[in-house]
């Protein structure tokens, strides 16, 4: 068994946003648009880019539709 300290996190981003999700399909940030425009990033570069994280995506740890 390898320790694996590096992990990188991939979140999603869209072009014109200035946040970062979890999910692809995030209706916060892309359910106006296509998914097809979500990029995948890591969460590392998306806080270098300045992005945010989504209030809907990370709010709660839960899944599951309210
Ligand atoms: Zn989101």
């Amino acid at each position: 068994m390898s320790s694996q300290q590096e992990i990188t996190t991939t979140v999603y981003v869209a072009l014109n946003g200035s946040r970062y999700h979890k999910a692809k399909d995030c209706v916060g940030g892309f359910g106006r648009y296509n998914s097809a425009r979500a990029l995948t990033s890591s969460l590392d570069e998306a806080l270098q880019d300045g992005r945010t994280p989504c209030e809907m995506c990370f709010a709660s740890s839960s899944e599951g539709p309210t």
